[in-house]
């Protein structure tokens, strides 16, 4: 019976059980398309990086002679629709079988419903083999209970897969060194320079260019950093464990000037292409930790798993339980603009300008900057969450909507009221002194909260405390805040009020 399997941008699983034997009755296909470039303004670099690991992965199966049928963005058969094409292949093939993995976007999921269903031939889905997790077993975990707390399910993981445990316990004696994460780097600990592959992707480049195609942010097409075969993503990993993971805790929440990705992975786009699977990289962690025991600490192995094994499939988990509906959630109440500046960079404070300017170029920022800068920020001046989500889903190369939009909307914004934060993310100018030296180099005073050189979050902080108060008060983990803040006499507040209104007016001028 001649199968047509599709294979989309993020399903370049070499180690999937499809591919473990050829068949001469079975095509798989891929589609660079206009429907996945144009949904949503993406980085550059995010575009290229799909397209340039789409091509390695086709050229990968070809010549494990699978056949293979493959669309770039000007083939003259592409008609830009998934559907269409896909119609139009199983027409000219005579194909009998339609089968493909499950997508991980509720978009492509919907897509991809409807088409089977208005299909004459039989189809089936099959697993992605990729997450730890079945989409639904987050619903079922948390069934009948009022909080979705992270830490409960990341240690029901442990247990289940048995990753750092000792029987029942867990190994140290401790479930989570979250408090050992927080070092500021002051240049004590040495990082290594940066691992990068230097890929010549001036071809899609162009092709991109002569398509018309809007893009974010800016490209060397000569050297392109990230990973974009299986192999190149397997040395991304190796690198990570060999130079990185000893100080990977230690200064998880740290940012500076100088540099941008500290002791961070950078796994990501390798990790959510599904070139490499979250179940090898715990592994090849847990397998560096057991040979160097004697060097690297449990906290620092015990602080990346969580990110991998807790959060990533925490937030995928969360997005199947409350999608579609949890897209229109704006518990806040927030209606303002997002700054020009966040897509320009051109801003006089540091921290901003830092973290913008990093995800301009690079389509990177780590965990703290898009949450204790760019977030913080846009939460302090009550920006529209649909505006916030769409910066972030475009400009990090690791942006799909599964993880985008739990983490935004939720995480970092609140507009759930709370079902994955147990409280906003907010804070003055002191936590990003604390864990940075951007406000060394800054124009503004991080001390001051009047004052035209006052740094603006100290205002703002107060000021959306205040505004938010009816909705928020009654939140244990804000009464020590709000105790403060009524504590303030109501001259106090009205001059926070006035400065914050004035900065939220003349936003870009900051
Ligand atoms: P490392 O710091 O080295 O961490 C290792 C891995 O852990 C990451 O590669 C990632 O796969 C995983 N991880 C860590 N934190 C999270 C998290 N909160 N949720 C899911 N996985 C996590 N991550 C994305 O992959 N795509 C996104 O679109 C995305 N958007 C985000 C938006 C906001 C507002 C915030 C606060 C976080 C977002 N994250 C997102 C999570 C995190 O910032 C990135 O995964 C991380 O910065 C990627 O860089 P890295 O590979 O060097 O990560
Ligand atoms: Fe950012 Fe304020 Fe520090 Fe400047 S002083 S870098 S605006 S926190």
């Amino acid at each position: 019976m001649e199968k047509l399997r599709l294979l989309l941008g993020d399903q370049l699983n070499s180690n999937h059980s499809w591919f473990h034997k050829t068949d001469n009755e079975v095509t798989y296909c891929l589609f660079e398309m206009r429907q996945e470039t144009d949904y949503t303004k993406h980085h550059i670099q995010k575009v290229v990086g799909f397209f340039a690991a789409m091509r390695n992965f086709a050229k990968e199966l070809k010549s494990n002679n699978h056949k293979v049928i493959y669309y770039q963005l000007n083939d003259k058969k592409n008609t830009q629709s998934l559907v269409v094409n896909l119609a139009n292949i199983i027409d000219e093939y005579n194909i009998e079988k339609f089968e493909y993995l499950a997508p991980d976007e509720f978009r492509l999921d919907k897509q991809l419903t409807q088409f089977t269903t208005d299909l004459n031939i039989k189809f089936e889905q099959f697993s992605s083999e990729h997450f730890y997790t079945e989409k639904e077993e987050l619903a079922t975990f948390f069934k009948g209970k009022k909080q979705f707390l992270m830490e409960n399910f990341y240690r029901n993981m442990r247990k289940k897969h048995q990753i750092l445990m000792v029987d029942s316990q867990p190994e140290g004696g401790k479930w989570n060194y979250d408090a050992s994460n927080r070092k500021k780097w002051k240049g004590d600990a040495l990082i290594p320079p940066e691992i990068s592959f230097d890929n010549d992707v001036s071809e899609i480049v162009s092709e991109l260019k002569e398509a018309n195609i809007e893009t974010i942010g800016n490209i060397n097409p000569k050297y392109f950093e990230y990973p974009i075969s299986r192999n190149q993503s397997l040395e991304q990993l190796e690198y990570f464990c060999e130079h990185l993971l000893v100080h990977f805790g230690d200064y998880q929440d740290a940012m500076h000037t100088d540099k941008i990705y500290l002791f961070h992975s950078r796994i990501s786009f390798a990790m959510n292409t599904k070139m490499l699977s979250p179940k090898e990289i715990i592994n090849k962690v847990l397998e560096t930790y057991r040979e160097k025991t004697d060097e690297i600490d449990i906290s620092q192995v015990e602080g990346f798993i969580r990110q991998i094994l807790g959060w990533r499939e925490y937030m995928r988990g969360m997005y199947w339980m409350l999608m579609p509906d949890y897209k229109k959630e704006n518990f806040l109440e927030n209606k303002n603009k997002l700054p020009n500046f966040f897509w320009t960079g051109n801003t006089k404070m540091n921290c901003l300008k830092n973290a913008i300017n990093n995800s301009l170029d690079n389509g990177y920022a780590h965990h703290i900057q898009r949450l204790m800068v760019t977030g913080n920020f846009a939460l302090l001046t009550q920006i529209n969450p649909d505006e916030i989500d769409a910066w972030y889903l475009g400009i990090y190369v690791d942006a799909i909507e599964w993880v985008q939009l739990p983490n935004t909307r939720g995480m970092s914004q609140f507009a759930d009221g709370g079902k994955i934060a147990t409280k906003p993310y907010v804070s003055s100018g002191s936590y990003i002194s604390k864990m940075s030296n951007y406000c060394d180099s800054c124009s503004y005073k991080k001390t001051k909260k009047f004052g035209d050189d006052a740094c603006p979050f100290n205002t703002l902080y107060w000021n959306f405390l205040d505004e938010k108060q009816e909705k928020l008060s009654s939140n244990f983990r804000m009464k020590m805040m709000y105790s403060l803040l009524n504590k303030m006499s109501s001259e106090e507040r009205t001059k926070i009020k006035e400065k914050a209104n004035h900065i939220i007016e003349n936003i870009d001028g900051y």
